[in-house]
Protein backbone atom coordinates (compact mmCIF):
# COMPACT_ATOMS: atom_id res chain seq x y z
CA UNK A 1 0.00 0.00 0.00
CA UNK A 2 1.21 3.33 -1.09
CA UNK A 3 0.14 7.06 0.26
CA UNK A 4 -1.09 7.37 -3.72
CA UNK A 5 -3.18 4.61 -3.20
CA UNK A 6 -4.87 6.20 -0.28
CA UNK A 7 -5.59 9.27 -2.27
CA UNK A 8 -3.36 11.92 -0.52
CA UNK A 9 -2.01 14.32 -3.18
CA UNK A 10 1.48 14.77 -4.43
CA UNK A 11 2.10 17.92 -2.30
CA UNK A 12 1.17 15.99 0.88
CA UNK A 13 2.98 13.28 -0.32
CA UNK A 14 5.92 14.89 -1.31
CA UNK A 15 6.46 17.15 1.91
CA UNK A 16 5.77 13.57 4.28
CA UNK A 17 8.95 11.94 1.68
CA UNK A 18 10.84 14.89 2.45
CA UNK A 19 10.25 13.61 6.29
CA UNK A 20 11.55 9.70 5.66
CA UNK A 21 7.87 9.13 5.22
CA UNK A 22 7.36 6.86 2.20
CA UNK A 23 5.04 4.02 3.10
CA UNK A 24 1.92 4.39 5.16
CA UNK A 25 1.83 2.26 9.03
CA UNK A 26 -1.14 0.43 9.56
CA UNK A 27 -3.19 2.84 11.36
CA UNK A 28 -2.33 5.53 8.56
CA UNK A 29 -3.71 2.71 5.76
CA UNK A 30 -7.15 2.58 7.87
CA UNK A 31 -7.32 6.33 8.92
CA UNK A 32 -6.21 8.12 6.22
CA UNK A 33 -9.18 7.34 3.74
CA UNK A 34 -11.63 7.26 6.24
CA UNK A 35 -10.39 10.93 7.45
CA UNK A 36 -10.04 12.24 3.91
CA UNK A 37 -13.75 11.23 2.96
CA UNK A 38 -14.99 13.56 5.94
CA UNK A 39 -15.81 10.53 8.35
CA UNK A 40 -15.82 10.35 12.23
CA UNK A 41 -13.05 8.59 13.05
CA UNK A 42 -11.98 7.11 16.55
CA UNK A 43 -8.19 5.81 15.71
CA UNK A 44 -6.48 3.58 18.14
CA UNK A 45 -3.03 2.21 17.49
CA UNK A 46 0.31 1.88 19.67
CA UNK A 47 2.58 5.29 20.45
CA UNK A 48 4.61 5.49 17.55
CA UNK A 49 2.66 4.13 15.38
CA UNK A 50 2.57 7.13 13.44
CA UNK A 51 -0.47 8.82 14.48
CA UNK A 52 0.03 12.23 13.60
CA UNK A 53 0.11 11.40 9.78
CA UNK A 54 -2.85 9.56 10.19
CA UNK A 55 -4.75 12.67 10.28
CA UNK A 56 -2.26 15.28 10.18
CA UNK A 57 -2.11 14.38 6.12
CA UNK A 58 -5.40 14.49 5.32
CA UNK A 59 -6.41 17.52 7.82
CA UNK A 60 -3.75 19.18 5.63
CA UNK A 61 -5.17 17.75 2.33
CA UNK A 62 -8.89 18.69 2.90
CA UNK A 63 -7.54 22.65 3.92
CA UNK A 64 -8.53 25.54 2.06
CA UNK A 65 -5.64 27.98 2.71
CA UNK A 66 -6.48 31.41 3.79
CA UNK A 67 -10.35 30.42 4.03
CA UNK A 68 -10.49 31.28 7.71
CA UNK A 69 -10.21 28.81 10.76
CA UNK A 70 -10.98 24.94 9.74
CA UNK A 71 -9.56 22.16 12.19
CA UNK A 72 -8.95 22.85 15.65
CA UNK A 73 -6.56 19.91 16.95
CA UNK A 74 -6.81 20.08 21.17
CA UNK A 75 -3.80 18.20 23.06
CA UNK A 76 -3.56 17.85 26.45
CA UNK A 77 0.19 19.19 26.80
CA UNK A 78 2.46 22.26 25.86
CA UNK A 79 4.89 20.02 24.52
CA UNK A 80 2.47 18.05 22.48
CA UNK A 81 0.77 20.79 20.88
CA UNK A 82 4.40 22.37 19.86
CA UNK A 83 5.43 18.52 18.09
CA UNK A 84 2.00 18.19 16.72
CA UNK A 85 2.28 21.41 15.13
CA UNK A 86 5.79 21.86 14.12
CA UNK A 87 4.70 17.94 12.04
CA UNK A 88 1.93 19.58 10.40
CA UNK A 89 4.12 22.65 9.34
CA UNK A 90 6.43 20.24 7.70
CA UNK A 91 3.61 18.08 5.77
CA UNK A 92 2.07 21.11 4.48
CA UNK A 93 5.62 22.58 2.97
CA UNK A 94 4.16 22.83 -0.46
CA UNK A 95 0.79 23.91 0.59
CA UNK A 96 0.67 27.38 2.04
CA UNK A 97 -1.34 26.96 5.59
CA UNK A 98 -1.47 29.15 8.58
CA UNK A 99 -0.82 26.50 11.71
CA UNK A 100 -1.15 28.36 15.28
CA UNK A 101 0.06 26.74 18.09
CA UNK A 102 -1.93 28.01 21.35
CA UNK A 103 -1.03 27.25 25.00
CA UNK A 104 -0.73 28.28 28.30
CA UNK A 105 2.04 29.57 30.20
CA UNK A 106 2.95 32.42 27.86
CA UNK A 107 0.97 36.14 26.81
CA UNK A 108 -2.42 36.01 25.47
CA UNK A 109 -1.74 38.79 23.01
CA UNK A 110 0.24 37.18 20.24
CA UNK A 111 -1.97 34.62 19.92
CA UNK A 112 -4.68 36.17 18.87
CA UNK A 113 -3.68 37.38 15.82
CA UNK A 114 -2.15 34.28 14.96
CA UNK A 115 -4.98 32.66 15.72
CA UNK A 116 -6.93 35.02 13.09
CA UNK A 117 -5.00 33.94 10.54
CA UNK A 118 -4.87 30.39 11.17
CA UNK A 119 -6.40 27.91 9.07
CA UNK A 120 -5.82 25.29 11.76
CA UNK A 121 -5.07 25.88 15.11
CA UNK A 122 -3.42 22.97 17.59
CA UNK A 123 -3.97 24.02 21.29
CA UNK A 124 -4.25 22.60 25.06
CA UNK A 125 -7.92 22.73 26.14
CA UNK A 126 -7.32 25.38 29.10
CA UNK A 127 -5.67 28.09 27.01
CA UNK A 128 -8.36 27.54 24.25
CA UNK A 129 -10.95 28.41 26.85
CA UNK A 130 -9.45 30.98 27.94
CA UNK A 131 -9.68 32.54 24.16
CA UNK A 132 -12.99 31.26 23.77
CA UNK A 133 -14.37 32.81 26.67
CA UNK A 134 -12.91 36.44 26.33
CA UNK A 135 -14.38 36.06 23.00
CA UNK A 136 -10.80 35.89 20.88
CA UNK A 137 -11.72 33.16 18.73
CA UNK A 138 -15.07 31.84 16.69
CA UNK A 139 -15.50 28.00 16.10
CA UNK A 140 -18.52 28.11 14.58
CA UNK A 141 -16.84 27.55 11.22
CA UNK A 142 -14.89 25.08 11.67
CA UNK A 143 -15.53 21.63 9.89
CA UNK A 144 -12.71 19.47 11.39
CA UNK A 145 -11.82 18.85 15.46
CA UNK A 146 -9.52 16.56 16.78
CA UNK A 147 -8.65 15.38 20.00
CA UNK A 148 -5.06 13.82 20.46
CA UNK A 149 -4.19 11.59 23.51
CA UNK A 150 -8.07 11.53 24.26
CA UNK A 151 -7.24 8.74 27.17
CA UNK A 152 -4.57 11.43 28.92
CA UNK A 153 -6.86 14.00 28.21
CA UNK A 154 -9.84 12.36 30.75
CA UNK A 155 -6.52 11.17 33.04
CA UNK A 156 -5.52 14.79 33.13
CA UNK A 157 -9.06 16.10 34.57
CA UNK A 158 -9.12 18.00 31.02
CA UNK A 159 -12.81 16.58 29.47
CA UNK A 160 -15.23 18.75 30.89
CA UNK A 161 -12.61 21.90 29.35
CA UNK A 162 -13.08 19.72 25.88
CA UNK A 163 -16.74 19.80 26.27
CA UNK A 164 -17.17 23.31 26.59
CA UNK A 165 -14.79 24.03 23.70
CA UNK A 166 -17.22 20.85 21.04
CA UNK A 167 -20.27 22.68 22.57
CA UNK A 168 -18.96 26.08 20.61
CA UNK A 169 -18.34 24.57 17.71
CA UNK A 170 -20.98 23.65 14.72
CA UNK A 171 -22.92 20.33 15.55
CA UNK A 172 -22.20 18.64 11.77
CA UNK A 173 -18.52 19.01 12.04
CA UNK A 174 -16.10 15.85 11.63
CA UNK A 175 -14.22 14.89 14.52
CA UNK A 176 -11.56 12.84 15.31
CA UNK A 177 -10.45 11.29 18.31
CA UNK A 178 -6.91 9.48 18.63
CA UNK A 179 -4.84 7.84 20.94
CA UNK A 180 -3.35 4.50 21.96
CA UNK A 181 -5.65 3.14 23.85
CA UNK A 182 -9.30 4.60 24.39
CA UNK A 183 -11.54 3.99 27.37
CA UNK A 184 -14.92 3.55 28.30
CA UNK A 185 -14.80 7.45 29.86
CA UNK A 186 -14.91 8.65 26.16
CA UNK A 187 -18.06 7.00 25.44
CA UNK A 188 -20.17 9.92 26.34
CA UNK A 189 -18.10 12.13 23.50
CA UNK A 190 -18.98 9.71 21.05
CA UNK A 191 -22.73 9.33 21.75
CA UNK A 192 -23.26 13.35 22.37
CA UNK A 193 -20.71 14.73 19.79
CA UNK A 194 -19.84 11.75 17.26
CA UNK A 195 -21.89 10.89 14.22
CA UNK A 196 -21.60 6.64 13.37
CA UNK A 197 -17.42 7.20 13.96
CA UNK A 198 -15.85 4.76 12.23
CA UNK A 199 -12.92 2.75 14.23
CA UNK A 200 -9.85 2.82 12.91
CA UNK A 201 -7.64 0.15 14.97
CA UNK A 202 -4.39 -0.77 14.46
CA UNK A 203 -2.06 -2.49 16.32
CA UNK A 204 -2.58 -1.63 19.87
CA UNK A 205 0.40 -2.91 21.83
CA UNK A 206 3.64 -3.04 20.22
CA UNK A 207 4.98 -5.69 18.36
CA UNK A 208 6.15 -8.25 20.86
CA UNK A 209 8.82 -9.60 18.55
CA UNK A 210 10.22 -5.64 18.11
CA UNK A 211 10.15 -5.95 21.88
CA UNK A 212 12.02 -7.90 24.13
CA UNK A 213 10.26 -7.24 27.81
CA UNK A 214 12.38 -8.55 31.16
CA UNK A 215 12.00 -8.87 34.76
CA UNK A 216 14.39 -8.67 37.87
CA UNK A 217 12.69 -9.65 41.31
CA UNK A 218 14.97 -7.40 43.20
CA UNK A 219 14.34 -6.04 46.79
CA UNK A 220 13.54 -1.87 46.64
CA UNK A 221 16.61 -1.10 48.12
CA UNK A 222 18.60 -2.93 45.74
CA UNK A 223 17.51 -1.78 42.39
CA UNK A 224 19.54 1.67 42.51
CA UNK A 225 22.50 -0.94 42.96
CA UNK A 226 21.36 -3.21 39.88
CA UNK A 227 20.40 0.03 37.82
CA UNK A 228 23.67 1.08 37.14
CA UNK A 229 25.11 -2.95 36.72
CA UNK A 230 22.56 -3.43 34.03
CA UNK A 231 23.21 0.24 31.91
CA UNK A 232 27.13 -0.66 32.26
CA UNK A 233 26.15 -4.58 30.91
CA UNK A 234 23.48 -3.84 28.42
CA UNK A 235 24.04 -0.44 27.35
CA UNK A 236 26.64 1.12 25.97
CA UNK A 237 25.84 4.25 27.92
CA UNK A 238 29.12 5.81 29.32
CA UNK A 239 29.48 5.44 32.91
CA UNK A 240 32.45 7.80 33.43
CA UNK A 241 32.06 11.28 31.43
CA UNK A 242 35.67 11.12 30.71
CA UNK A 243 34.45 7.99 28.04
CA UNK A 244 32.98 10.01 25.80
CA UNK A 245 34.87 9.01 22.88
CA UNK A 246 32.47 6.87 20.39
CA UNK A 247 28.95 9.33 21.63
CA UNK A 248 27.68 8.20 17.91
CA UNK A 249 27.47 4.49 18.74
CA UNK A 250 25.83 4.89 21.81
CA UNK A 251 22.18 3.62 22.88
CA UNK A 252 19.92 5.50 23.96
CA UNK A 253 17.81 4.68 27.32
CA UNK A 254 14.76 5.79 28.48
CA UNK A 255 14.44 5.21 32.92
CA UNK A 256 10.65 5.57 33.84
CA UNK A 257 9.95 6.39 37.77
CA UNK A 258 6.34 6.55 38.83
CA UNK A 259 6.94 9.57 41.01
CA UNK A 260 8.58 13.11 40.56
CA UNK A 261 11.00 12.83 43.66
CA UNK A 262 12.08 9.35 42.44
CA UNK A 263 12.86 10.58 38.94
CA UNK A 264 14.83 13.75 40.70
CA UNK A 265 16.69 11.51 43.02
CA UNK A 266 17.66 8.79 40.42
CA UNK A 267 18.64 11.41 38.23
CA UNK A 268 21.27 12.66 40.95
CA UNK A 269 22.37 9.52 42.14
CA UNK A 270 23.51 8.54 37.98
CA UNK A 271 24.67 11.62 37.85
CA UNK A 272 26.81 10.64 41.30
CA UNK A 273 28.18 7.53 39.38
CA UNK A 274 29.33 9.16 36.50
CA UNK A 275 25.82 8.56 34.22
CA UNK A 276 24.89 11.28 31.85
CA UNK A 277 21.64 11.80 33.26
CA UNK A 278 18.79 14.35 32.38
CA UNK A 279 15.52 14.37 33.48
CA UNK A 280 12.11 15.31 32.66
CA UNK A 281 8.60 15.54 34.95
CA UNK A 282 5.67 17.72 35.14
CA UNK A 283 6.85 20.03 37.54
CA UNK A 284 9.48 21.57 35.63
CA UNK A 285 9.40 24.91 33.43
CA UNK A 286 7.92 24.08 29.79
CA UNK A 287 10.87 25.34 27.99
CA UNK A 288 12.88 23.31 30.19
CA UNK A 289 11.12 19.93 28.82
CA UNK A 290 11.45 20.90 25.77
CA UNK A 291 15.00 21.75 25.69
CA UNK A 292 15.62 18.51 27.22
CA UNK A 293 13.72 16.54 24.78
CA UNK A 294 16.05 18.31 22.02
CA UNK A 295 18.70 17.70 23.24
CA UNK A 296 18.10 13.77 24.04
CA UNK A 297 16.39 13.71 20.37
CA UNK A 298 20.35 15.26 19.25
CA UNK A 299 22.08 13.18 20.87
CA UNK A 300 23.22 14.92 23.37
CA UNK A 301 22.33 12.90 25.98
CA UNK A 302 21.50 8.75 26.53
CA UNK A 303 19.96 8.64 29.26
CA UNK A 304 16.78 10.11 30.32
CA UNK A 305 14.65 9.89 33.70
CA UNK A 306 10.90 10.70 33.22
CA UNK A 307 7.77 11.02 34.94
CA UNK A 308 5.44 8.91 32.77
CA UNK A 309 2.84 11.22 32.35
CA UNK A 310 5.61 14.14 30.83
CA UNK A 311 6.87 11.75 28.26
CA UNK A 312 3.20 10.40 27.28
CA UNK A 313 2.80 11.18 23.66
CA UNK A 314 5.77 12.82 22.77
CA UNK A 315 8.08 11.79 20.00
CA UNK A 316 10.95 10.55 21.46
CA UNK A 317 13.10 8.99 19.47
CA UNK A 318 15.01 5.63 18.57
CA UNK A 319 14.99 4.31 22.48
CA UNK A 320 16.93 1.34 22.64
CA UNK A 321 16.40 0.67 26.16
CA UNK A 322 13.82 1.18 28.19
CA UNK A 323 13.73 0.68 32.04
CA UNK A 324 11.20 0.71 34.52
CA UNK A 325 12.70 1.51 37.62
CA UNK A 326 9.25 1.10 39.66
CA UNK A 327 5.43 0.88 38.08
CA UNK A 328 2.98 2.83 38.09
CA UNK A 329 -0.73 1.90 39.88
CA UNK A 330 -1.95 1.95 36.74
CA UNK A 331 -1.71 -1.15 34.52
CA UNK A 332 -1.76 0.52 30.96
CA UNK A 333 0.70 2.81 31.71
CA UNK A 334 2.90 0.04 31.23
CA UNK A 335 1.64 -0.09 27.27
CA UNK A 336 2.37 3.22 27.03
CA UNK A 337 6.05 3.38 28.16
CA UNK A 338 7.13 0.53 26.42
CA UNK A 339 5.13 1.69 23.43
CA UNK A 340 8.41 4.01 23.31
CA UNK A 341 10.50 1.69 22.08
CA UNK A 342 10.25 -1.14 19.02
CA UNK A 343 8.73 1.62 16.33
CA UNK A 344 8.70 1.24 12.82
CA UNK A 345 11.40 -1.07 12.05
CA UNK A 346 13.24 -0.89 15.13
CA UNK A 347 13.82 -3.15 18.03
CA UNK A 348 14.37 -2.29 21.56
CA UNK A 349 14.34 -3.97 25.29
CA UNK A 350 11.87 -3.21 28.50
CA UNK A 351 12.96 -3.82 31.70
CA UNK A 352 11.41 -3.93 34.52
CA UNK A 353 12.68 -3.66 37.88
CA UNK A 354 10.25 -5.26 40.48
CA UNK A 355 10.09 -5.02 44.17
CA UNK A 356 7.10 -5.74 46.19
CA UNK A 357 5.72 -2.85 45.95
CA UNK A 358 5.13 -3.24 42.23
CA UNK A 359 4.07 -6.98 42.40
CA UNK A 360 0.13 -6.03 42.40
CA UNK A 361 0.00 -4.08 39.32
CA UNK A 362 2.52 -6.22 37.77
CA UNK A 363 -0.09 -9.09 37.95
CA UNK A 364 -2.43 -7.05 36.49
CA UNK A 365 -0.40 -5.82 33.63
CA UNK A 366 -0.10 -9.47 33.21
CA UNK A 367 -4.07 -10.60 33.61
CA UNK A 368 -4.87 -8.18 31.48
CA UNK A 369 -2.88 -7.87 28.54
CA UNK A 370 -1.02 -10.93 28.40
CA UNK A 371 2.56 -9.81 27.45
CA UNK A 372 5.29 -11.97 27.18
CA UNK A 373 7.79 -10.60 30.10
CA UNK A 374 10.67 -12.98 31.35
CA UNK A 375 12.06 -13.03 34.08
CA UNK A 376 16.23 -12.81 34.49
CA UNK A 377 18.01 -14.21 36.98
CA UNK A 378 19.74 -11.91 39.14
CA UNK A 379 24.08 -11.62 39.00
CA UNK A 380 26.12 -10.44 41.19
CA UNK A 381 26.83 -7.08 41.15
CA UNK A 382 28.55 -4.11 42.81
CA UNK A 383 26.15 -2.54 46.04
CA UNK A 384 26.06 1.53 45.45
CA UNK A 385 25.33 4.31 47.60
CA UNK A 386 21.68 5.72 46.58
CA UNK A 387 21.45 9.07 48.75
CA UNK A 388 18.59 10.47 49.68
CA UNK A 389 19.06 13.85 50.01
CA UNK A 390 21.54 16.49 48.60
CA UNK A 391 23.98 17.16 50.16
CA UNK A 392 25.74 20.20 47.76
CA UNK A 393 23.16 20.84 45.50
CA UNK A 394 25.57 22.82 42.87
CA UNK A 395 27.44 20.05 42.04
CA UNK A 396 24.54 18.96 39.60
CA UNK A 397 25.21 21.00 36.89
CA UNK A 398 23.87 24.19 38.50
CA UNK A 399 20.32 22.52 38.67
CA UNK A 400 19.43 22.24 42.31
CA UNK A 401 18.52 18.68 42.41
CA UNK A 402 14.69 18.18 44.45
CA UNK A 403 14.07 21.49 44.23
CA UNK A 404 12.30 22.33 47.82
CA UNK A 405 15.04 20.19 49.27
CA UNK A 406 13.61 16.96 51.44
CA UNK A 407 12.07 18.59 54.58
CA UNK A 408 11.67 15.07 56.35
CA UNK A 409 11.74 11.80 55.43
CA UNK A 410 8.22 11.11 54.54
CA UNK A 411 8.53 13.06 51.23
CA UNK A 412 10.64 10.12 50.07
CA UNK A 413 9.58 7.32 48.35
CA UNK A 414 12.06 5.69 46.98
CA UNK A 415 14.87 3.20 47.58
CA UNK A 416 16.96 3.68 50.76
CA UNK A 417 20.08 2.43 49.47
CA UNK A 418 22.70 2.70 52.52
CA UNK A 419 24.78 0.23 50.78
CA UNK A 420 25.09 -2.22 53.70
CA UNK A 421 26.22 -4.94 51.70
CA UNK A 422 23.29 -7.43 51.20
CA UNK A 423 21.76 -6.05 54.65
CA UNK A 424 18.20 -5.33 54.37
CA UNK A 425 18.40 -2.09 56.56
CA UNK A 426 15.14 -0.62 55.13
CA UNK A 427 11.48 -1.65 56.06
CA UNK A 428 9.31 -1.71 52.41
CA UNK A 429 5.80 -1.46 52.44
CA UNK A 430 6.27 -5.50 52.51
CA UNK A 431 7.24 -5.67 55.87
CA UNK A 432 10.98 -6.29 57.25
CA UNK A 433 12.81 -8.94 55.21
CA UNK A 434 15.38 -9.56 57.82
CA UNK A 435 17.76 -12.17 56.51
CA UNK A 436 15.21 -14.21 54.96
CA UNK A 437 15.26 -14.24 51.25
CA UNK A 438 12.69 -11.42 49.71
CA UNK A 439 9.63 -12.90 48.21
CA UNK A 440 9.28 -13.01 44.59
CA UNK A 441 7.37 -11.68 42.21
CA UNK A 442 5.75 -15.34 40.76
CA UNK A 443 5.49 -16.74 44.40
CA UNK A 444 2.45 -13.72 45.16
CA UNK A 445 1.14 -14.47 41.66
CA UNK A 446 -1.04 -17.58 42.84
CA UNK A 447 -2.61 -15.17 45.31
CA UNK A 448 -5.89 -14.27 45.26
CA UNK A 449 -5.83 -10.21 44.83
CA UNK A 450 -8.79 -8.48 46.08
CA UNK A 451 -11.71 -7.63 43.68
CA UNK A 452 -10.75 -4.06 43.83
CA UNK A 453 -7.28 -4.42 42.30
CA UNK A 454 -8.09 -7.02 39.40
CA UNK A 455 -11.28 -5.08 38.42
CA UNK A 456 -10.95 -4.00 34.58
CA UNK A 457 -11.99 -0.93 33.65
CA UNK A 458 -11.63 -1.67 29.72
P1 LIG B 1 2.00 8.32 17.60
O1 LIG B 1 1.22 9.62 17.60
O2 LIG B 1 1.24 7.17 17.06
O3 LIG B 1 2.61 8.02 18.92
P2 LIG B 1 3.81 9.80 15.93
O4 LIG B 1 2.81 10.40 15.02
O5 LIG B 1 4.36 10.69 17.01
O6 LIG B 1 3.23 8.49 16.61
O7 LIG B 1 4.98 9.22 15.03
C1 LIG B 1 6.12 8.63 15.57
C2 LIG B 1 7.30 8.78 14.64
O8 LIG B 1 7.14 7.95 13.49
C3 LIG B 1 7.50 10.18 14.13
O9 LIG B 1 8.88 10.49 14.22
C4 LIG B 1 7.06 10.13 12.69
O10 LIG B 1 7.75 11.06 11.89
C5 LIG B 1 7.39 8.71 12.31
N1 LIG B 1 6.52 8.17 11.26
C6 LIG B 1 5.19 8.35 11.16
N2 LIG B 1 4.69 7.70 10.08
C7 LIG B 1 5.73 7.11 9.48
C8 LIG B 1 5.87 6.30 8.30
N3 LIG B 1 4.81 5.97 7.55
N4 LIG B 1 7.10 5.86 7.98
C9 LIG B 1 8.18 6.19 8.74
N5 LIG B 1 8.13 6.94 9.86
C10 LIG B 1 6.92 7.40 10.24
MG1 LIG C 1 0.70 10.98 18.94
Amino acid sequence: MSFEQLNLNAEVIKALAEEGISEPTKIQEIAIPLVLAGKDVIGMSFTGSGKTVAFGAPIIQNIKPRAGLQTLILTPTRELAVQISSELKKFSKYKRCHIATVYGGVGLGPQIGDMARADIIVGTPGRMLDHLQRGNLDLSHINCFVLDEADKMVEMGFIEDVEKILSQTPERRQMLLFGATISCEIDHLKADYMHNPEVAEADKYVKQELLEQYYYNIPHNQKFSLLVHLLKKETAVPLNPEHRANLDVMDRVLIFCSSRSTVELLTANLRNQGVKAEMIHGKMTQSKRLQVIDRFNHDKIKVLVASPVAARGLDIKNITHIFNYDLSPDPQEYIHRIGRTARAGESGKAITLLSDKDYQVFGQIFDRYRLDIKELPLEDFPRLRFEVRSREPSRFGGQRFGERGFRSQRDFRGPRDFSGGNRYNSRSSGGSFGSRAPPRYRDIRTQPRSRELTRRTD
